[in-house]
């Protein structure tokens, strides 16, 4: 019996573990843990009856004690109650599947204490790469990939030696917008970025698939989890999705991986491994396909991807910057409160006036965090 507790289990990710959850009756949840949706917290703990459930707010978690007053679950909150989920004794994997940085702490507790991590909570890796990777390699704990590409790559990686890779090929659907000049992207409004031509996710790495922030995050992702230099990695625009990243290897062989887009085989391929077992659904159809297409990024035009590519050379605190700054542009812009072209142009600000800390420590990377948040919300207020 495989044991696993998930932090953000109300999410897209979140809840589509559980739909895996529901077909692999030898799975068993310990412990959810979301935001402050205590509603539908409460549905999950009555189908899946972990032992433990974690809010984020005091207020979330004394109305979800209310609404399972009847069952025997125990109620966290705030981050004690996340550490307190990420180390629990009987759980073998923790599936991180929140949103942002506050994934950091729990994803090192969960190393220190040999738990096995189903990562899709790219942010961690983004800003604390160097902390997570090397803590991993040292307890010998294994990082296995949720996100899509990601995961495309580790697929292909299979049976393969790390030492003959010679390129990471990452693939990007381009988002609504590709092939649009500056001109047209000035008028992009909130309803246009929420559209994804192929994936349905969550509202922020919606907008960021659109602005290609977030291709600039799973580069960054890529380079940790997979240890490749940034020049090893080549995004490559494939509307189709189908081509869900390929590695090239030092022979000139490209290996992919390819289906439909559907988050659950990812997710199931991590909470497995090796073995892969059958998941029914839509295949993919070559005949009805036909065809595909590859494009190079335009970097001129979607700044978010070169800037990324800047932070990640940059190294140390930067990525922290990138993707703090890229995290309140993309809520304000949400609000409506600033222009979609404003995303990048906040994102290159905050990096041009940040004075790099090589090698930073948790601490210090939260407090970049801070800073460029309250940066971003000062530009914007003046
Ligand atoms: P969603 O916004 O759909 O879900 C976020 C989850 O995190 C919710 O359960 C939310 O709870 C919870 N949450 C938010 N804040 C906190 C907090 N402070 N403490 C505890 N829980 C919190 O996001 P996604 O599922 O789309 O994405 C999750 C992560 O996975 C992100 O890092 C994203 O980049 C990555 N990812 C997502 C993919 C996708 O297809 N969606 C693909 C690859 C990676 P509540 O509902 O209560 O707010």
């Amino acid at each position: 019996m495989k044991k696993i507790a998930i932090l953000g289990s109300t999410g897209s990710i979140g809840t589509q573990t559980l739909e895996v959850v529901r077909r692999n009756p030898d799975v068993r949840v310990s412990a959810l843990a979301a935001g402050t949706n205590a509603e539908k917290m409460e549905k999950q703990i009555r189908e899946f009856r972990p032992r433990i459930a974690g809010m984020w707010t005091e207020a979330a978690a004394k109305e979800l004690r209310a609404r399972v007053a009847d069952l025997d679950v125990k109620i966290v909150a705030g981050m004690e109650g996340m550490l307190e989920i990420a180390v629990m004794p009987e759980s073998h994997v923790l599936v991180t599947a929140i949103v942002g940085m506050i994934g950091i702490r729990p994803t090192i507790a969960a190393i220190e204490a040999a738990k096995d991590i189903a990562l899709a909570n790219k942010e961690t890796l983004v800003t604390a790469g160097h902390i997570i990777t090397s803590l991993a390699r040292k307890r010998g704990v294994s990082i296995l990939p949720v996100d899509s590409e990601h995961s495309a790559v580790f697929q292909s990686l299979n049976g393969e030696s790390a030492k003959r890779v010679e390129k990471i090929l990452l693939t990007a659907s381009g988002g609504p917008f590709r092939g649009w000049s500056r001109e047209k992207l000035a008028q992009v409004k909130v309803e246009d970025a929420l559209r994804h031509p192929n994936w349905s996710m969550g509202r922020k790495i919606t907008v960021d698939s659109s602005t290609l922030v977030n291709k600039g995050l799973e580069v960054m992702e890529a380079r940790w989890l997979f240890n490749v230099g940034l020049d090893r990695i080549q995004v490559v625009v494939h509307p189709q999705s189908v081509i869900h990243s390929a590695v090239q290897f030092a022979d000139g062989a490209i290996m992919a991986q390819m289906g439909v887009p559907d988050m659950k085989l990812p997710i199931q391929y991590a909470l497995f491994y090796p073995d892969r077992r059958p998941m029914p659904g839509k295949r993919l159809d070559l005949f009805e396909l036909g065809s595909m297409s590859f494009e190079k990024p335009d970097l001129e035009t979607f700044r978010g991807l070169k800037l990324a590519y800047q932070a990640a050379e940059a190294g140390g605190t930067m990525p922290t910057v990138y993707n703090a700054a890229n995290e309140r542009a993309v809520a304000l812009f949400l609000d409506r409160k600033i222009t979609y072209l404003q995303i990048p142009e906040l994102i290159g600000e905050a990096m041009n006036r940040h004075r790099i800390t090589p090698n930073p420590t948790v601490e210090k990377i939260l407090e970049t965090e801070q800073e460029t948040y309250e940066y971003i919300s000062g530009r914007i207020s003046r």
